[in-house]
């Protein structure tokens, strides 16, 4: 959905705050009237209101959690309005670059998170909480319920956190050291309805794990697989480096543009997969591709991005610093048949400088560094390969936009950008970007 689609009146002479005043006032004088039988007839207005205003329920009331939690920055613009937000974000750091298209958004922008994280601790009156960390602190906002999160991992939480007396399990208290259960990660195939369900404690040693894990599995049956994740160490990562599948096969899989992906525990994923297909597709169209290109997707993850575009070119090599991420692009590769595909474990800058002292040269190179953006070493050795088009996705249009910088000053020129809507009600933005040589 389009910026101008959703919400015309919002958007087109009916603005945002005259909206938002003529929506309060109907519904003060509505509400005066407090009987029966004006009550079908009030609510039917409501909805009116809803639909010629764009308007839901977190839109009009907002989320219990806004001042606490700090998660949904945007929540006080209507989907509209943050759409046209993100485009002029996007317009002024990258309009230097070209014309920037309109934003791809999202049909129904609610609870699209396919992973939700919950940190587990003790308030201050020592009850057992389950939340999010409230930004620059340790102090734990509890969330039984939020508006981007996918609805059964929030209720597979607390879930957990009701069974936790019955079972005897501590959580842990940063202060004295003590306690076992530490965060509970849940991310959901929504494609495949895989569940899996990540408990990171402090050892691995679970006295009641059998009735738990069957406790549990009665609650939701949906769950597909149960890992113990160890993390003994102090500090703001979450998951340890041991794992120990304690149901199922310890990993899931979803769907993604036509192909199958095995996802685990520590793996980067999108986390909005109804917006990564339409990223994909751009990213894919964008990379113009023949069945004779020799294609590099640097930054790979699972190698997602790779495997999409694997059918339309003669050989695709992906690279990864996740080793586990690594395995798992490998598996999937075998999972889709997939013959034209290798992956290798590493630093994309040193893969890439060794592939042009090599000799070797992609055709065209896809990039999808973290938020950081890429580094010298890589975009150095990426003008020295000089691939045809280099497809650019990015998930921070500042990094973005000096990256950019530096490749068209080494001779290549921007000619599409495409923003997308990964994250509604939040602030950040994804770009598709496509870069081709100067002649
Ligand atoms: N293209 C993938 C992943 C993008 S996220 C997808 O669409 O799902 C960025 C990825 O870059 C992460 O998987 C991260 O582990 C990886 N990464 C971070 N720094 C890296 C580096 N220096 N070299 C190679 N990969 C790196």
């Amino acid at each position: 959905m389009r910026a101008s689609e959703r919400t015309p009146f919002a958007v087109k002479g009916f603005q945002p705050l005259t909206a938002r005043v003529f929506y309060h006032i109907s519904t003060c004088f509505l509400n005066s009237f407090g009987t029966k039988e004006v009550e079908f007839g009030r609510n039917l207005w409501y909805a009116m209101l809803e639909v010629l205003l764009g308007m839901n329920e977190i839109e009009k009331n907002g989320c219990p959690q806004r001042r606490a939690c700090g998660g949904c920055q945007l929540q006080n613009m209507s989907y509209a309005e943050q759409l046209l937000y993100k485009q002029k974000k996007e317009v002024s750091l990258l309009g230097r670059f070209g014309h920037v298209e309109e934003i791809m958004g999202m049909d129904h922008p609610l609870h699209y998170r396919n992973k939700v994280h919950a940190a587990f601790g003790l308030d201050r009156n020592r009850r057992v909480v389950s939340g999010i960390y409230q930004p620059g602190s340790h102090a734990i906002v509890p969330v039984d319920a939020c508006m981007i999160e996918d609805e059964l991992a929030d209720k597979i939480i607390v879930s957990i956190r009701k069974l936790l007396p019955a079972f005897k399990i501590q959580v842990y208290d940063e202060r004295s050291g003590s306690g076992w259960l530490r965060h509970v990660l849940v991310r959901r195939g929504f494609a495949t309805g895989q569940v899996m369900v990540v408990l990171v404690a402090v050892s691995p040693i679970f006295k009641l794990q059998k009735p738990f894990l069957a406790k549990l599995l009665t609650l939701h049956p949906e769950i597909s697989t149960v890992v113990l994740n160890i993390n003994d160490r102090f500090g703001p990562v979450v998951l340890g480096r041991r794992d120990k599948v304690i149901y199922g096969p310890g990993y899931i899989e979803d769907v993604l543009c036509g192909k199958r992906y095995r996802i685990s525990p520590s793996s980067f994923y999108q986390i909005n997969p109804a917006q990564t297909e339409k990223l994909y597709s751009a990213a894919v169209e964008f990379a113009g591709l023949t069945g004779k290109e020799t294609v590099l997707d640097a930054y790979c993850g699972i190698g997602t991005i790779g495997l999409t575009a694997s059918d339309r070119a003669k050989q695709v090599i992906g690279v990864e610093l996740n080793g586990d991420a690594v395995k798992d692009a490998i598996v999937n590769a075998r999972l889709n048949g997939v013959k034209n595909c290798w992956f290798t474990q590493g630093d994309a800058g040193k893969y890439m400088e060794q592939m042009v002292s090599d000799g070797h040269r992609p055709d065209v190179v896809f990039m999808d560094p973290p938020r950081s953006g890429s580094d010298e070493r890589f975009i150095g050795s990426l003008l020295k390969a000089a691939p045809k088009r280099i497809v650019y996705v990015s998930c921070n249009p500042e990094t973005l936009a000096r990256d950019l910088d530096m490749i068209c000053q080494g001779g290549y020129r921007v000619q599409r950008i495409q923003p997308v809507d990964m994250f509604p009600y939040t602030n950040h933005v994804e770009t598709v970007c496509l870069l081709s040589r100067n002649k």
